[in-house]
């Protein structure tokens, strides 16, 4: 039955009657967050009315005391991990999503390899940003359906393992996420902090770094929204005794070179062999800094960066990258020969009109174009192809001669490629002036109370 007793006997709380409060700009109680939650997960209440209850907090946002309730609700869907069982430390990264952001691929093996546990529960792409759960998946035979015990299993055979939310945990994340991704209700900051925040929290850890994105390919394209959300997330996080940081980070072009699921292993491998792309390398280097830190592995995040270069040059995050693969039935040939990953049929250069220098992107467009070339979901039913993307041949600063490739298409299908090319030749803005400074990578530091404690700055902080 779609109602529910609210705290007054008498009145059962109706799901249409939330989404007409909140339509209509008032606050909701505990009480009736819990029931829209807790029913939409039970499938007491159909996609079509929590589509329109996502759309009224899309467009009329939350209190504090909201979000917190939300994000209650949603953590308590499930189970909350209890990974008391590992002397070590728990930590976990979590991106707000990006374009070629694949810097969770490195982190968890590169940390693991610094001693510390990290239990990373992640998503699947969002919008026109990618995620985890596919990128994983594009190595043939990668299971991320683990169960708990599983998921205990893999932890203490290699101290990382990587997998999505399950029945079991996050529940109400997995059915909203999916929802949130086809209703356009994805960019609320609110629905963003609980997302993220009940994943997270539902994982057991001590620490927990934020990579809040802020840019044209972000979800929060301006920094004070990314700024809001990322106090918001630390506070959260805090109040449930977590030490905390968030970084907010440039996402006004793609992180790396690679946008597409098995492109971007791929240079996760080159990364993990001590390659790879400097802006990609840095971020991950600056957030491992800070996951060891945090997760007492290192006195300072300036040495925490300096271990986690030592983890990636003697081999060690690669081999633990190997092991975690291995123990999630992935297929290993994959990291001594890239090749085999999935490959698209076609390869086609996209070329620039003109000569001159790359002033701007519109990052989003590019994410847009992998989605359209089925590196992402259009439909919620939709599959997703490992295999397609692009790989840039430019970014923000670079000169360029009319005729030269500003990016290569890889796709399985030339009607998706040709509209995937009209939208990467419009996201490039180039200009005859040089001179276009790319911005630093990480452009703020929020630090929780155990952040504030520490003696270097990061590269970041300020
Ligand atoms: N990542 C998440 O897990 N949830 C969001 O809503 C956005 C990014």
């Amino acid at each position: 039955m779609n109602q529910r007793q609210g705290s007054d006997p008498a009145t059962p709380i109706r799901a249409v009657d939330v989404i007409r409060k909140k339509r209509d700009g008032q606050e909701l109680s505990r009480a009736e967050i819990e029931y829209l939650v807790q029913a939409y997960t039970g499938g007491e209440i159909p996609d079509y009315q929590a589509s329109a209850w996502l759309m009224a907090v899309r467009l009329r946002g939350m209190t504090r005391k909201e979000t917190s309730a939300l994000t209650n609700a949603m953590l308590r869907s499930g189970d909350v991990l209890d990974l008391s069982e590992f002397p070590a430390k728990k930590v976990d990264k979590h991106s707000t999503g990006g374009v070629g952001d694949k810097t969770s691929l490195v982190l968890a093996p590169l940390v693991a390899a610094g001693g510390l546990v990290v239990p990373m529960i992640s998503g699947r792409g969002l919008g026109h940003t990618g995620g985890t759960l596919d990128k994983l998946e594009s190595i043939p035979g990668f299971n991320v359906n683990l169960s708990v015990p599983q998921f205990r299993s893999v932890l203490d055979a290699c101290g990382c393992a990587m997998i999505g939310q399950t029945s079991e945990i996050a529940p109400a994340d997995r059915k909203l996420y999916a929802l949130r991704d086809v209703t356009a209700t994805v960019d609320s900051l609110y629905l963003i902090c609980a997302s993220i925040m009940s994943k997270k929290l539902a994982e057991g850890v001590d620490a927990l770094v934020l990579d809040v994105k802020t840019g044209s390919g972000a979800f929060m394209k301006k920094e004070e929204d990314a700024a809001f959300l990322a106090e918001l997330m630390v506070e959260t996080g805090e109040a449930m005794g977590k030490a905390m940081v968030a970084l907010i980070t440039n996402m006004d072009q793609p992180l790396g070179l690679c946008v597409g699921n098995s492109l971007e292993v791929a240079e996760v491998l080159d990364v993990l062999r001590g390659n790879g792309p400097e802006d990609l390398k840095e971020l991950c280097l600056e957030l491992a800094g800070w996951m060891l830190y945090l997760g007492g592995a290192a006195d300072t995040v300036a040495q925490g960066k300096l271990d986690a270069e030592q983890l990636i040059a003697s081999g060690k995050a690669l081999e633990k990258f190997r092991q975690m693969v291995a123990l999630q039935r992935g297929d290993t040939r994959v990291l001594d020969d890239p090749r085999q990953l999935p490959r698209a049929k076609y390869m086609q250069d996209v070329t620039s009109p003109k000569d001159g220098y790359i002033a701007a992107m519109d990052c989003e467009a590019v994410g847009t174009a992998c989605v359209v070339l089925g590196g992402g979901r259009e439909k919620k039913e939709d599959a997703v192809d490992p295999a397609v993307g692009i790989v840039l041949g430019r970014k923000i600063g670079d000169r360029i001669a009319a005729g030269e490739p500003l990016c290569t298409v890889h796709s399985n299908s030339e009607a998706r490629a040709i509209r995937a090319t009209k939208l990467l030749l419009e996201s490039y803005q180039i200009t005859d002036a040089p001179g276009v400074r790319r911005k630093s990578l990480v452009h703020r530091v929020i630090r929780g109370s155990k952040g504030k404690d520490q003696k270097e700055n990061s590269s970041g902080g300020k």
